[in-house]
């Protein structure tokens, strides 16, 4: 079969042109969070736009004047090529000036008005293909560089890049073996058609990986939004439960020690009315730096709602926990009054209990926990009671029999523990 070289580049052409529209729907539709993202998108869209522009003006060569094809077109994808670098490196929160940006098309632009330079067909395209060499190398760094995240989709890109950049190296050095030297004989040659092809390959690869940078960070973005409280920008309520769910049934059958703590900030209610709405808010992210700072890295912490924090701490037996919760208390109530230049003495109460990964549920230990946390109130707030006491759990009885409704406060829903 016979490769045409007009038609694979009017095909290239057309995907580009097709990408950067795709490109921009997807900039329609993004939550353009962080803005940097947002940007760079559009720079991206713009620069597959200019590259299949530019690819069409040179498949054009013979249809329209030689320097709007030769000139123009190369300088064109140069430009696409710098833009693309652009808003891989905004991508990443790195800026570039607009001088580095223009620089490549500039310098072949302005060669390309030297007739010794213009007239030869193998500089030029030695020199068009060395800086787009260039430019992808470095794309290709900055994507390995930058990825701090570890976008799976940014090793895509960066395996794309390569392999253009391999493809132009063999074409290059096949062109410069076989001594091709016009444009006509390039175009009638099957090495041209042979490195079209890969073109149509790398480019496709790109714009998928460029669709999917994006995506996959967006997405990220939401499941961070969906799991974390953004005041104390601790682990939600769902993703507590998701997490510790995790743990449990990972140890189904080796039935590890867990403990749990729920925390409810005393009179918050009156916290707020003394003092506004905003200290309180600070009071919450106080509870949560010190929730932070008391537990482990493996340990599961969550603001659950409003006033009220959980602690899941995976192989801990029921004194540690009261340990652990009762420095919290104390530390909460000290820096509290230390943050508020002593105006504010603010406190909180916890119920802990502890289970076995392969007997007890988390909803059975939380509800233990829970009592513990409704006995502190009760006995006076600023405490920590376990949940398992028997005058706790008399107590608890008590109540029951003499006709109140004792609710488990933070019972998960019945999807969050699945
Ligand atoms: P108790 O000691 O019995 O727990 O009393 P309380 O006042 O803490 O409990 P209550 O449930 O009556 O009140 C909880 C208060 O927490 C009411 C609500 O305004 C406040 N609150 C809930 N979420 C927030 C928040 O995000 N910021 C602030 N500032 N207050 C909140
Ligand atoms: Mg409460
Ligand atoms: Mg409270």
């Amino acid at each position: 079969m016979q490769l045409d070289v007009v038609t694979l580049s009017t095909a290239v052409s057309l995907m580009l042109l097709m990408g950067a529209g795709m490109l921009m729907l997807v900039f329609r539709f993004s939550i353009r969070r962080p803005s940097a993202h947002a940007n760079s998108v559009r720079f991206w869209s713009v620069a597959l736009g200019l590259m299949g522009v530019g690819i069409f003006l040179i498949s054009l060569r013979g249809h329209i004047p030689d320097f709007p094809s030769i000139a123009i077109g190369n300088g064109i994808v140069l430009l696409a090529m710098s833009l693309r670098l652009r808003a891989i490196k905004m991508f990443w929160n790195q800026h570039e000036s607009w001088m580095v940006t223009a620089a490549p098309a500039t310098l072949w632009m302005s060669l390309c008005l030297v007739p010794v330079f213009y007239d030869n067909f193998l500089p030029r395209v030695i020199l068009v293909n060395a800086l787009i060499i260039l430019l992808l190398a470095v794309s290709i760094q900055v994507t390995r560089r930058c990825n701090h995240d570890r976008l799976k989709s940014a090793k895509w890109l960066r395996d794309s890049m390569i392999f253009e950049v391999m493809s132009k190296i063999a074409m290059v050095i096949s062109f410069s073996l076989t001594g091709l030297a016009s444009f006509e004989a390039a175009t009638k040659s099957n090495l041209t058609a042979i490195y079209l092809l890969t073109l149509i390959i790398s480019t496709l690869a790109t714009i998928i990986s460029a669709f999917a940078m994006i995506i996959e960070r967006e997405e990220r973005l939401l499941r961070e939004q969906a799991l974390r409280d953004p005041l104390t920008e601790l682990s939600n309520r769902r993703a507590f439960f998701d997490d510790a769910g995790r743990w449990l049934e990972k140890h189904a059958f080796a039935d590890k020690p867990f403990a749990v703590a729920l925390f409810d900030l005393d009179h918050f209610k009156q916290v707020n009315d003394m003092h506004g709405h905003a200290a309180g808010d600070e009071m919450l992210t106080i509870f949560a730096d010190v929730l932070r700072e008391n537990t482990r890295k493996g340990d599961f912490v969550a603001r659950l709602g409003g006033e009220e924090f959980a602690a899941f701490l995976p192989d801990t037996d029921i004194r540690t926990l009261e340990a652990v919760a009762d420095r919290l208390r104390t530390d909460f109530a000290e820096r509290a009054l230390r943050k508020s230049g002593g105006l504010m003495t603010v406190t909180v109460s916890a119920g802990i209990a502890a289970g076995r990964s392969g007997a007890n549920g988390l909803e059975q230990t939380l509800a233990t926990a829970d009592r513990g946390l409704y006995s502190a109130k009760r006995a006076g707030r600023n405490r920590v009671r376990d949940g398992h006491d028997k005058a706790v759990t008399s107590q608890h009885d008590e109540m029951d029999t003499a006709g109140c409704v004792i609710q488990v406060l933070h019972m998960p829903a019945a999807s969050a523990v699945q």
